[in-house]
């Protein structure tokens, strides 16, 4: 099956040529995932001579899934097929601080909602993948001591919107939700944080093909998603990618909001910038409004951002010797300011890595915009999903995919 997730039909020829697989076992393998819908038919392959074969090709639109991207005031879902392609989309603003129990209930009723509109059966759902907007333990599905996020602390969300869309956990014995995998049974709730969703979506949608990706939001807030070897890294409790609150060199005065002094995201986070350009006389409260004065043509907005993608450079240019990637990609709120800040992020970790690290790197702007985090969301779940052992189980119990 994994084979055929890059999209292009195959004749039972071809799989038993790349497999190395006897023929016989191909083709039981290809009826029965033909039998669940993964695989379809799609005409028949040029022969030359003899009877024209059959070509197989995934059929991402068997199933569907839900993508979640929460935050502190917005939250924004998708019905994707099994590409993480979204279908379907509600964006409605939300409160994050009003608590784990109206924000899920929200997010259940919206799901409903959306198989409704797109006319797909409950049976149809996979999975429900969702970003929230601080530290999680992934394997749980538990948000972590969330700093703009009171009442959420270990938090069971796999366990609350399983109970509210009454998702069937099909196996007596499986435990309940935020079980190991935080899988609830056939249709598994999945949790992370936002810039990690963020990640696997424009790694999905923009860079398939490379193994080793840094992407940085910069919005408010500070972070990174980190793709090794072409997955995710999340680290010992999956703090890894946190640069919001690590040293920027030279501004050991400045306080942040976590305590400490000097952090990242204190001097180049969206609110510095705010306060910069408040010492100009320039009125700006939100990265909305430093996004449209940049693009208006004001200059010292331009060099307000530029000097915050310069100091995101200084932490980015030590990432860059620690992790070698080939791509780093700036998304968030504020890289809508385009130019500026991307600008100030090359002009930093060109000039201060080794030549060896950059001599590739390419250093450029998402391409997935306010889609980032539901594309990610849903792509979170069809590789947790479409592996080949849930695949054997869905074959096994006709159809179900766990
Ligand atoms: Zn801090």
């Amino acid at each position: 099956m994994q084979m055929f997730l890059d999209g292009r039909p195959r004749t039972r020829s071809e799989v038993v040529q790349l497999t190395g697989l006897a023929r016989s076992t191909v083709g039981q393998r290809v009826e029965a995932l033909q039998s669940i819908g993964l695989l379809e038919p799609i005409g028949e392959a040029a022969s030359t001579g003899g009877r024209p074969s059959a070509r197989f090709a995934f059929n991402p639109q068997a199933r569907v899934v839900v993508g979640a991207d929460i935050g502190a005031t917005h939250g924004h879902v998708a019905l994707t097929d099994l590409l993480g392609r979204p279908l379907c989309e509600i964006a409605e603003p939300i409160t994050i601080t009003d608590g784990p129990a109206p924000v899920l209930d929200w997010l259940a009723t919206t799901t409903e909602r959306l198989l409704t509109q797109s006319g797909r059966d409950r049976t149809d759902l996979v999975g429900i993948g969702i970003g929230l907007p601080g530290p999680v333990e992934h394997s749980t599905g538990r948000p972590m001591q969330p700093p703009i996020m009171p009442g959420w602390d270990r938090y069971d969300v796999p366990h609350h919107l399983a109970t509210a869309l009454h998702l069937d956990t099909g196996f007596p014995s499986d435990g309940h939700a935020g079980s190991p995998g935080s899988a609830t049974g056939p249709v598994p709730v999945l949790v992370d944080n936002d810039v990690n969703i963020m990640a696997l979506g424009e790694h999905a949608a923009a860079h398939p093909h490379v193994q080793h990706l840094l992407f940085v939001k910069v919005a408010t807030g500070i972070g990174a998603g980190i793709i090794s070897g072409g997955r995710l890294h999340r680290g010992a409790v999956g703090a890894a990618g946190d640069l919001g609150h690590v040293a920027a060199p030279g501004h050991a005065q400045v306080l942040c909001r976590c305590g400490n002094t000097g952090c990242l995201e204190a001097v180049a986070g969206g609110p510095a910038i705010t306060a910069s350009l408040h010492a100009h006389g320039i009125t700006a409260t939100s990265n909305e409004d430093i996004v449209a004065l940049v693009r208006s043509g004001s200059i010292p907005t331009a060099h307000a951002v530029r000097q915050a993608g310069r100091t995101i450079g200084e932490v980015l240019a030590t990432c860059v010797s620690l992790l070698n990637p080939s791509v780093i990609v700036i998304g968030g709120s504020l890289a809508g300011a385009g130019e500026s800040l991307i600008a100030g992020v090359r002009e930093v970790v060109y000039g201060r890595s080794l030549p060896l690290a950059t001599g590739d790197l390419q250093i450029v702007p998402a391409t997935t915009g306010r889609q980032a985090g539901v594309i990610g969301a849903a792509t979170m779940v069809t590789q947790h999903v479409l592996t080949a052992d849930r695949i054997d189980h869905a074959i096994a119990t006709r159809g179900v995919i766990a």
